[in-house]
Parts: C-alpha cells; structure tokens; sequence
C-alpha cells in the first residue's frame, strides 16, 4: 500500500501546486505508516520534487499525454496507481485536475473528496475536512472505499521544505487516446500567474473603465501580485476573462487579496474567500465587500490606490 501524489506540470514544468501537494502527500504517507510515490507526465526533471520529502517519482512519458484529455489522465494514474499498490491518490486542485478526478474516481472505484483543507481527521474511519458550499462552510466526510482520492485546495496546507535523496523511474503507459482535442495555451495577463499568486491585487465595475487599470497593474508590479477582476469586467471586455474570479470565475486562496471599487457580491465573495487576508477599498461603506474584508478602506481607488503605491514604494525603499 503507497500513497500516490499526482505532481502537475505545465510545459514540462512543475507548478507551485505541485510542491503543495507533495508536502500534503509526504505527511499524509507518515501518518498511515506507508510510502510516498510521486507520479508525474511529462516533466522535463523531477528533482525538484524531492526537496519536499518525497524519494521515489515515477515519470511517465508519452507524447499522447502532451495535451490534456479527462480520460487518458485519468488512465495514466489509475495505471501507474494499481502498478504501485497504492490506495490513497493526492492532487492539488487545478481547472485540469478538478476534471479528471471525478473520471478517475469512477474508473479506479474510488471515494474521491475535492476541496480538502487539512490531514485526515481519523484514518479509521478515513475522515477528512472539506470546503462545502462555495467555501462558506466545512464538512467532515468519510471515505469508505478502500480506493481513495484527495483533491487538496491551494494553499490551505502549504508547501514544506524538506529534502531527501531521490530516484526517478521512467515508465511507459499505454494510456488511452486523447478523446477530445485540446490545445493548452496560458492566457493570463498579469505577470504572476493569478492560480499561483501569493497576493492579488484586484478590481471590479468601480475602476469606470479598461483604461483606468494602469495604477491596478502598476500596483501588482510592485507588490510582485497577480491581477484579477470581478465577472461583469470581463464580461464588459476590459480584463480578460482567464482574471476573472468567484462563483463562475477562479477559486483562489491567495496569502493577501486586494478588491479595489467591488461591491463584494456573493458570487464574487465565494471564489476569494479563502484568501488569508482581505483589504477592501469602496467609496460605499455600506458595500457588502467589507463584511468578507479583515481591512477596509472607505474612500475613492483613484486617490487611495495612488497614494498605497506611493507609500508601498517607500517601504521598498
Ligand atoms: C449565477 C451568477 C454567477 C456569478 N458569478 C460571479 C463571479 O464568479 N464573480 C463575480 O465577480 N461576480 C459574479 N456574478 C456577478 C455578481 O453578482 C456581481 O454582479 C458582481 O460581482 C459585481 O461586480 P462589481 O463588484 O465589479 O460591480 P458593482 O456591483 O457595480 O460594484 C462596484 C463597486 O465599486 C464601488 N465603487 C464605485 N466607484 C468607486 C471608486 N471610485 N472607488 C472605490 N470604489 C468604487 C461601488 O461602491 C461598488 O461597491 C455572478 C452573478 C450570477 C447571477
């Protein structure tokens, strides 16, 4: 019995998730006294991974694997799962593997648990807490198949430092041909990829207009943050949409959130509220954004906005 982390990678490189879930799977490993096994497709190198205390990857490679298809992933883990004798499969929550683990749940007969916040609660009954209803509670839910899945949320367990000497085995699989064409193309805007973000700087239907968002970038620049945006910004077309989080946009847990002239609409609140820290700037101190904010900051985002660069500038020295 092995516990399986899915390591993501993008362009053959490893994304920030993938560090989460191998610090989430290591643990996890420890607590149910068996081995941690990363599996990974198509990376470039592997070594990374084993700074975060995992000692024995599996690198799948295949060319139909380039693309992203729900079923020949889901394939590719279940394979090298029952190659393993693993019982337990670890993934981080990404738009590419919130849709596989459904797929993989039915084909490896598995119990499968999104949103999970934290370590198992009890390994007897198999116990865990997840987000339910868009992030507004938690849940404790068991897991009473023997094949389990774990779909972990970003940054709510955090990536821990701790390295170990690995090894890396090649394996092939005969995965399933792609059946659906997909082409993967990146289309964030904002210089930090908004998903591995640590903070956010964010804005809605109060900045007016596309053009008004030179003090939003130019304060995600100096912060080194991601930029994001409420639904009717992108619906209007003046972010794109790749920005735009809540209900129906991205789910994010940044360390620090920003939402600059939002109103803080439910829909909005349940993509962000995750995020550790909150600071709200509204010109209405009535808008229900300060509710979900641990800041607020009443007043106009054309006059605060330019004077927290300033002061942030002067921090930076
Ligand atoms: C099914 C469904 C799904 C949805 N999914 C999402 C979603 O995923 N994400 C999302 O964001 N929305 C979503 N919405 C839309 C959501 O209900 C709100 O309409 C939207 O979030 C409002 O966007 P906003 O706050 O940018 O704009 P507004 O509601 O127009 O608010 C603008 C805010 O800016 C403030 N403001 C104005 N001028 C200034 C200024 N100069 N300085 C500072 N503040 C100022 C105002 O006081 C106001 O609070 C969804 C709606 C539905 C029905």
């Amino acid at each position: 019995m092995s516990v399986l982390i899915y390591a993501e990678s993008w362009n053959g490189k490893f994304k920030k998730t993938s560090f989460e879930a191998v610090s989430y799977g290591v643990e996890l490993a420890a607590k149910m006294e068996t081995e941690a096994i990363a599996v990974t497709i198509n990376s470039e190198t592997t070594e990374e991974l084993y700074k975060y205390g995992v000692a024995k990857v599996i690198l799948v490679k295949n060319e139909d694997l380039n693309n992203f298809a729900a079923n020949s992933f889901s394939d590719t883990i279940k394979q090298v799962a029952d190659k393993v004798s693993a019982h337990t499969v670890v993934m981080l929550a990404s738009s590419n593997v919130n849709s596989f683990a459904p797929v993989l749940a039915v084909k490896w007969d598995a119990s499968l648990a999104t949103g999970v916040i934290a370590e198992p609660t009890s390994l007897d009954p198999f116990t865990v807490n997840r987000k339910v209803f868009s992030n507004k509670a938690h849940a404790d839910v068991v897991l009473s198949k023997e094949n389990k899945i774990l779909v972990v949320a970003q940054n709510s367990f955090g990536i821990k430092e701790n390295e170990v000497a690995g090894s890396t085995e090649e394996q092939s699989v005969s995965a399933a041909a792609p059946n659906l064409v997909s082409e993967s193309v990146e289309m964030a805007s904002g210089k930090v990829n908004l998903m591995d973000a640590e903070i956010v700087v964010s804005a809605g239907r109060g900045m007016k207009a596309a053009e008004n968002w030179g003090m939003i970038e130019e304060m995600a620049d100096i912060l080194g943050a991601g930029t994001a945006c409420s639904k009717p910004v992108s619906d209007i077309g003046w972010r794109t949409h790749e920005e735009h989080v809540g209900q129906t946009g991205k789910n994010i847990a940044p360390n620090l959130y920003f939402a600059i002239g939002i109103s803080g609409a439910i829909q909005h609140v349940a993509g962000i509220n995750s995020s550790k820290v909150i600071v709200a700037i509204n010109t209405d101190d009535e808008a229900p954004i300060f509710k979900a904010a641990d800041y607020g900051i009443v007043g106009d985002a054309f006059k605060v906005v330019p004077e927290l660069i300033e002061k942030i500038k002067e921090l930076k020295g």
